[in-house]
């Protein structure tokens, strides 16, 4: 399967998908940079009549989390306009509001469908090795460090093959949703969009993923159990002072962090629900005799349910407050990502199934441990489920050279067309009220 396009010489780039997948696998952008790949995506689909929302019309800005310093962020702006970024779209975009909303509408009213894809790539060196396909057939990232190594190239590139295909074909009514999001990776881009509204009148959200440890030609119709988690910063601020001559003047900022590390992983349990807490680094502090005045801590809360894990969360803020207060100190605590859970919906899962069925995919049961950890399109599919309409996370199956995440990740490209007519079909059925 996956060995037989190797055995071949480069294969015709034909497909839309292919073709854009390997551009964007080219051009790899990490959250909130995704200036190129963004600003590409929208001119794509404002050409084929697509109504575009970017830049603070598709994000919260203030809600967005962990986004890179600013050198970083103008930086990549310059790259990307110098190389192929959309002048129509790359203004708006300036400063890392990199979200596109794009909305096809038919001729008359009818269901909304909303499709999630993922802009951003990692920070992971490529491999160079003869054996990694997108190095031997002249696609490996030209942005050295920074690759795409969960699949999201693939995601875009099936998106705008989509379009192209409703373009060619209308259906008579309804609309669909393209909600492309940055900064995936980390859980920081879709909490800043859903307070833009862009999930709110969406009747049937689906949200796929290729690989999953999923082989080509499957599909899984939902994914549960993914963990919620939060990730914060503590900043304790406290007084220094002579450790031996002037102790009592002294504020210890390393002590409240201590106390803190302490309280947070002496939290209850939750019975029946799977819970996390750990403080993964703590520093402060400067010499033996000088009582610390800083200390920073990072760590994080997880759970099976979101709102186990907000009730974890907020008991550890409560910890970190409590050791400031008992040490003297004041603590900044900054949310620096998060995601949370979220159930599939069977009428939107009865929906994929039946797509799958018509393009002759397999439908098979994926666990969370199949390959996918969490993915923050959680947030857009609880809105969308509070608003009454009904959520799917899928996963498009596609055999992978070497796991998520890594430096030979490569997808089988044979699963673009496979997921684009799963897709296609998926809008027919829905857009038709099937
Ligand atoms: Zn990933
Ligand atoms: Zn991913």
């Amino acid at each position: 399967m996956h060995d037989d396009h190797d055995a071949k010489a480069p294969r015709p780039l034909t497909s839309t998908a292919v073709r854009w997948r390997r551009d964007l696998h080219r051009h790899p952008e990490v959250g909130f940079t995704e200036f190129r790949t963004a600003s590409r995506v929208a001119g794509a689909l404002a050409d084929l009549g697509w109504e575009i929302r970017t830049g603070t019309d598709a994000l919260s800005p203030g809600d967005r989390l962990g986004v890179p310093a600013d050198a970083e962020v103008d930086a990549a702006y310059r790259r990307a306009a110098a190389s192929g970024g959309d002048q129509r779209f790359l203004p708006a975009m300036e400063g890392g509001n990199t979200a596109v909303v794009a909305t096809w509408r038919a001729a008359a009213p009818g269901p909304a469908l909303g499709l999630r894809a993922d802009l951003d790539a990692l920070p992971i060196r490529e491999s160079a090795d003869e054996g990694h396909r997108p190095a031997r057939e002249g696609f490996r990232s030209v942005y050295e460090g920074v690759m795409h190594a969960c699949g999201h190239d693939g995601h875009i590139a099936m998106a705008v093959e989509l379009a192209e295909r409703l373009a060619a074909d209308p259906p008579p009514a309804g609309s669909v949703t393209l909600l492309l999001q940055p900064a995936e990776e980390g859980g920081r881009g879709a909490r800043a969009m859903v307070p833009a509204g862009v999930a709110d009148d969406i009747d049937v959200l689906i949200a796929p993923h290729l690989g999953l440890n999923l082989p080509t030609g499957t599909i899984a119709s939902s994914l549960d159990g993914l963990l919620a988690n939060s990730k914060l910063r503590a900043v304790f601020h406290g007084v220094a002072s002579h450790a031996s001559l002037a102790p009592h003047e002294g504020r210890s900022a390393l002590l409240g962090a201590a106390a803190a590390t302490l309280a947070v992983h002496g939290m209850p349990r939750f019975p029946g629900h799977e819970t996390r807490v750990a403080v993964g680094r703590i520093s402060g502090g400067t010499s033996s005799n000088i009582v610390p005045d800083r200390a920073e801590m990072l760590l994080e809360t997880r759970a099976d349910e979101g709102a186990v894990n907000e009730d974890l969360q907020a008991r550890v803020r409560t910890a970190l407050r409590g050791a400031a207060e008992t040490y003297g100190l004041a603590v900044d605590i900054e949310l620096i990502g998060g995601v949370t859970t979220a159930r599939a919906d069977r009428p939107a899962v009865a929906l994929v199934e039946a797509a799958a069925a018509a393009e002759g995919l397999r439908v098979v049961r994926a666990r969370a441990e199949d390959g996918v950890a969490s993915d923050d399109a959680t947030a857009f599919m609880r809105r969308v489920q509070e608003r009454g309409g009904v959520a799917s996370y899928i996963g498009i199956g596609s055999t992978l050279a070497a796991p998520h995440h890594t430096p030979s990740f490569d997808l089988d490209e044979a699963a673009l067309p496979l997921g684009v007519a799963l897709l296609e079909s998926l809008v027919r059925r829905t857009l038709a009220g099937e």
